[in-house]
This record gives structure tokens, C-alpha cells and sequence, in this order.
């Protein structure tokens, strides 16, 4: 049983002044693993106090200063990956095959910070004018627990390059996934306040970071509902917002596409991080007359999909983080039910031989529409739903007629139409006949995904204010 009983301001791991005590319970098996206690408005406050006076010589940083520093995070990381992937299977339930690509991702966040450095100009001519790119100030960091420390990495990674220091508040749910991070970030000897880490509820740390006037932006990940509250209440100090919010993603399956290819792709697309993932695609369209073979295809693979113990390294679906998301889950797969749609395959429940944890059964609805709850709304578990399309103009229209609009995937095999038809997709990044990311370019949402863009030059100029001088 562990406690994790500090948190992280100024360079060391302190006692929280608040006492509350968060369980921390193991998705796998709903035995408890430990202990977290939750850091309170006061800590909030310390912590950003403490930034806030780092900021004054931290935002003078040189260049180089900043790449040092960066490789330092990175080298504290790198021979950790056994530790990292172990934590994030044990307490976030992770499959082992996305705690890898997560810890991937993490190196990548500090590897892409350090080749924007080696190329970005801080200072441009425009117009007749030199324009000074400065460190925004304090940033406020709120992140949720579907890959907690890959978001630590991407968010600290930018503000870092950018002359900022932060305050994080992460998930209570992801305490030591979290201690794991700030002892291996402590090794790497940063200068003091640079980033502080405060574990604590939302309604309490991540409030004050949201009201508090010396915070200068936040960037948030989370539910489009939390991020909303947290834009408002910025608004009253006029801190800038980046906000990656939720996202119901389209995947449209021309006519042309190679079937045998797009559909296990789109089932990876589906159920990654078992569903818990903002750029999940959830809405599978296909075109009506291909609909019988979409079927047999997509139940062969998902009644092959390996659902269960998240460590095994063949697992596809794991456990719901918590009981909450599990109920959350069950809930929607009701809904759909209700609604009239048709479960293809899965279903209520849990699947057998797995009822001590928050697993569900891989489940995909046909006879969907796209006014149906089940595809409107993220359920944020392994839940498909299939639309299906007569002509590639309606295929784009269900596609963009959602209040989403974070990610898209096309599958065609003629590159000029898949082009095509994703130059006319609503959605920040679309993916076509793959699954990648890239860290250079810019990342976030359309519409009601979010605000703003991380990664690349754009990412990063999310943290820095432009200073125009006219001479
Ligand atoms: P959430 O409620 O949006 O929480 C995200 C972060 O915001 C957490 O650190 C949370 O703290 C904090 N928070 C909550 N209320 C706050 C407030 N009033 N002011 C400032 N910060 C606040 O997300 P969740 O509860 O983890 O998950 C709920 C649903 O959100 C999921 O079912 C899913 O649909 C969606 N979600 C989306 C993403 C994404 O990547 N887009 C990620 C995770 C979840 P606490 O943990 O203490 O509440
Ligand atoms: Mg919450």
C-alpha cells in the first residue's frame, strides 16, 4: 500500500497543507492500491506564488539555456520505460501496448520542444516593425487521466521552450503515475520553481488555478463541459486558454477503400486506450451497399479482440479508469438500446471471467443515426457506432454535422479523393489511411474540441505574447 503524501513546489516534495485523503483503487481488480492526500486552495496559491517568482529570471533563459534544460527532463525519463509503462498499467489501467506508445510520445514532447528551438525566431519583421515573442507568464496546467504523464510531458515540454514556468494540477486518479514523473524530473536539477505539481481535486486546485490573477493562461485537457467553466472563469482575469476538449471523430470509408485494411484500422481507431481517448473514431461511416461486408468484417475482428488483464502485452481493451466510467459506459451502450439502434456485437455487462474490474464488452451499434445520442455524445469507452452513407457528399455532411471536431480519419485507396474529401472535413488533424501523430504540427480542435492548437510553432506561440516595437 502507498501513500503519496507530498506534492511538488519549489524544487521539493513538500507535505500539502491540505488533509484530505483520495483512495487510489486498481481498475483491474477495485482493490485499493493506496493513498493519495490532496493538496488545497492554500497549496494552490503557494504553488503559484513560487512560479510566479521563477518566472523573473526563468523567462530570461537563453535558447540554449531552455535545450539544456529540456534534455535534462528527457535523459531523467529515458531508462525509465519499464517503470513508467508499469505504473500507468497498474494504476490507470493502461493495456501495456498504449503505456508504450505513451512513453514514446513523452520523449517525442521533449524532442519536438527541442527542434522547435533550433529553428523558431522569437524575434520577426513585420510590417515595418520588429515583433518580440515574450513568455506569456505563469501557465496553469489541468490535465485528466487518460495518459497523465504523456500530458505533463507535451504541456511542460512547450512552456519550457517558451521562457514559461507552470503549476500542474493532474488527476487525483493518477497520483503515482504522477510521484513516478517528479522524481525522475527532480534528478534532472531544474532551477527551482520552474514546475510545481499539486495534487487536488478540480472543483478545489484546479478553481484557484482558474481564478487566480498571477496564472496568465491555462491549457487544459478534459471534458468540453469542465473546459467551458474554466474559459469563463478566465475570462474575468483575461488569462489566454488552449483547450483540447472531447471529441466525437468520423471515420469515413469511401467506396474504393481496401476494406481489409480500413476496417482493423478503424476498430484500432475505435477502442485505443480502450476507448478513453479524445481522438477516438467513434462514428464509422460506410457506404450503404458495402454495409453487409463492413459487418462480417468488423465482428470477426472485435469478437478477436483481446479484452483483460491491461499488463498482458497481447490485450487490445482493458478496464474503465474507475467504476464512474464503467457506469458511464454501461449507461450509453442503455442509451443506444433505447434509441433503436442495433448491437452488432457486445453489449451490456461485463464480459465473462472479468467481473472483479471496470471492463466492458467491446461494442458496436449498427442502424445508428447521426442524431442518436450514441453519436453525438463521447462515451469515452470502447463503443462504436456504424452510419452508413449513400453518396460521398452525405458521407461528408454526417461527418461535419456534429458540435465536435477534433480529429477525422478517411480510408479510400485513391489518394487525390481521400484528399479531397479530408480537405473538407471540420476537424483539427484527419488522418488518412493511417493513425499517426505528428509533433511538429499543430494539434486541437474545431468547433467545440476546443480552442487553440499544441505542438509546433503554432503550439508554441499559444505560449508567448507578440511585443510589437515600431521604430
Ligand atoms: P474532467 O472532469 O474534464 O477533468 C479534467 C481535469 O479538470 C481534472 O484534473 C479535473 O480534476 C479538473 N477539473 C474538474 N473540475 C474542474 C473545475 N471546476 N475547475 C478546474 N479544473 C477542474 O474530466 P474527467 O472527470 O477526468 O472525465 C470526465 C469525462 O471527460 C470523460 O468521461 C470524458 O468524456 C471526458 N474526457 C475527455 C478527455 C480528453 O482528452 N478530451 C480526457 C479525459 C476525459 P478532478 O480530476 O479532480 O475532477
Ligand atoms: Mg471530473
Amino acid at each position: 500500500m502507498k501513500t503519496i503524501d507530498k506534492i511538488y513546489i519549489n524544487g521539493a516534495f513538500v507535505s500539502p497543507r491540505g488533509n484530505e485523503r483520495f483512495e487510489l483503487i486498481s481498475p483491474t481488480t477495485n482493490k485499493k492500491l493506496g493513498e493519495v492526500i490532496l493538496g488545497n486552495k492554500e497549496d494552490a496559491i503557494d504553488a503559484i506564488a513560487v512560479a510566479k517568482k521563477a518566472f523573473k529570471t526563468f523567462s530570461k533563459t537563453t535558447i540554449e539555456e531552455r535545450i539544456e534544460y529540456l534534455q535534462k527532463l528527457k535523459a531523467s525519463i529515458e531508462n525509465r520505460k519499464q517503470d513508467f509503462v508499469n505504473v500507468m498499467v497498474e494504476e490507470y489501467g493502461g493495456t501495456f501496448q498504449f503505456a508504450s506508445v505513451s512513453f514514446d510520445y513523452m520523449i517525442g514532447s521533449f524532442n519536438s520542444a527541442i527542434t522547435l528551438l533550433n529553428t523558431y525566431s522569437f524575434k520577426k519583421i513585420m510590417g515595418e516593425s520588429e515583433v518580440q515573442m515574450e513568455p506569456i507568464g505563469v501557465v496553469g496546467i489541468i490535465i485528466p487521466w487518460n495518459s497523465s504523464n504523456g500530458f505533463i510531458c507535451g504541456k511542460l515540454a512547450t512552456a519550457i521552450a517558451a521562457g514559461c514556468t507552470v503549476v500542474i494540477k493532474p488527476s487525483e486518479m493518477s497520483a503515482q503515475q504522477t510521484q513516478l514523473i517528479l522524481e525522475c524530473f527532480h534528478e534532472a536539477g531544474l532551477p527551482k520553481g520552474v514546475y510545481n505539481v499539486v495534487n487536488g481535486l478540480g472543483e478545489v486546485v484546479g478553481a484557484e488555478i482558474s481564478r487566480n490573477p498571477d496564472i496568465s493562461k491555462i491549457s487544459f485537457t478534459g471534458s468540453t463541459m469542465v473546459g467551458k467553466m474554466i474559459a469563463k472563469q478566465a475570462v474575468d482575469t483575461m488569462k489566454r486558454v488552449t483547450l483540447e476538449l472531447g471529441g466525437k471523430s468520423p471515420n469515413v470509408i469511401l467506396d474504393d477503400a481496401n476494406l481489409s485494411k480500413a476496417i482493423p484500422m478503424a476498430i484500432a481507431a475505435a477502442f485505443m486506450n480502450s476507448g478513453q481517448a479524445c481522438i477516438a473514431g467513434t462514428r464509422l461511416l460506410v457506404p450503404e451497399n458495402k454495409l453487409e461486408e463492413v459487418k462480417t468484417l468488423v465482428s470477426e475482428i472485435v469478437s478477436k479482440t483481446i479484452v483483460g488483464d491491461p499488463k498482458n502485452q497481447i490485450t487490445a481493451v482493458g478496464p474503465m479508469v474507475s467504476k464512474k466510467q464503467y457506469e458511464r459506459v454501461q449507461n450509453y451502450i442503455q442509451t443506444g438500446i433505447n434509441e433503436g439502434a442495433e448491437i452488432l456485437i457486445g453489449g451490456l455487462g461485463k464480459p465473462e471471467g472479468l467481473e472483479d474490474g471496470n471492463f466492458v464488452k467491446p461494442t458496436v451499434f449498427v442502424n445508428v443515426n447521426n442524431q442518436m445520442r450514441i453519436a453525438r455524445e463521447e462515451i469515452f469507452g470502447p463503443v462504436l457506432s456504424i452510419i452508413t452513407y449513400k453518396t460521398e457528399v452525405e458521407a461528408v455532411e454526417i461527418a461535419n454535422d456534429t458540435t465536435y471536431g477534433l480529429q477525422a480519419y478517411v480510408s479510400s485507396s485513391n489518394k487525390d479523393r481521400a484528399y479531397k474529401v479530408a480537405s473538407q472535413l471540420q476537424a483539427g488533424r484527419v488522418q488518412i489511411n493511417k493513425i499517426g501523430h505528428d509533433p511538429m504540427a499543430p494539434f486541437g480542435g474545431f468547433k467545440q474540441s476546443g480552442i487553440g492548437r499544441e505542438f509546433g510553432t503554432i503550439g508554441l506561440e499559444a505560449y508567448l505574447e507578440p511585443r510589437t516595437l515600431i521604430r
